[in-house]
């Protein structure tokens, strides 16, 4: 069955449909005539990811889920947090981000970068609410990586029980232990409970 994935973010969509599985073909609002970007003002993941949610369920009339993610540091008193998109700028410019992240952290050693991913997905079905997190701990590494799987922060992100970042490794492995893979997961399963 289809099922409507409220991001207009291909690498997202790729993940989502990868841990989905063949039950599931996930769709976006681009695919379906609804480009560009989705509001996101609140000042929670949790906000977010339920504001783009609706305004896709508004939109199509037809269940629906999105996710909002951020990256809280723990050097820098949990930011950027919900503002990881914009971190560098309103131009959401991912280069610029983890330019901005290393800058801030330089100087310090490895052990002091902790870190960790935090996803938040909002699914709408039937009109009622369900919400699903997950996150994944890790560090942000000395200097990027030149890794270029995966999206955004991935290529400075060194998850706890590996020695290289996110970006170094396939769509597979980072849907086992990232904060996006665990909140789907939750999703699967609770459509499959339904929809199996
Ligand atoms: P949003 O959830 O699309 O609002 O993403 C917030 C910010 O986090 C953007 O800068 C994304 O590029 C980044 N981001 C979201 N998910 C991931 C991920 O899985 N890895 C690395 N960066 C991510």
């Amino acid at each position: 069955m289809d099922i409507l994935f409220a991001t207009n973010n291909p690498h997202k969509r790729e993940e989502a449909q990868a841990i989905l599985g063949p039950r599931f073909h996930v769709v976006t609002p681009a695919s379906k005539g609804l480009p560009g970007d989705l509001p996101e003002t609140c000042d929670t993941l949790r906000g977010n990811s339920i504001q783009k949610a609706c305004a896709v369920w508004n939109h199509f009339q037809q269940d629906c889920f999105a996710d909002d993610t951020g990256l809280e540091i723990d050097a820098l008193g949990g930011a950027p947090g919900v503002h990881t998109a914009r971190y560098a700028g309103e131009d959401k410019d991912p280069a610029a981000n983890r330019r901005r992240v290393l800058r801030e952290l330089e100087g310090l050693p490895f052990e002091k970068r902790s870190a960790r991913f935090r996803c938040v997905v909002a699914l709408i079905e039937d009109g009622a609410l369900q919400v699903f997190e997950g996150t994944c701990e890790g560090h942000i590494a000395l200097q990027e990586s030149e890794g270029v799987q995966g999206f955004g922060y991935d290529s400075i992100f060194v998850p706890i029980g590996l020695d290289v970042t996110l970006a170094e490794i396939s769509i597979e492995e980072k849907n086992q232990l990232s904060h996006r893979g665990k909140a789907m997961r939750m999703l699967q399963c609770h459509l499959l409970q339904n929809h199996g």
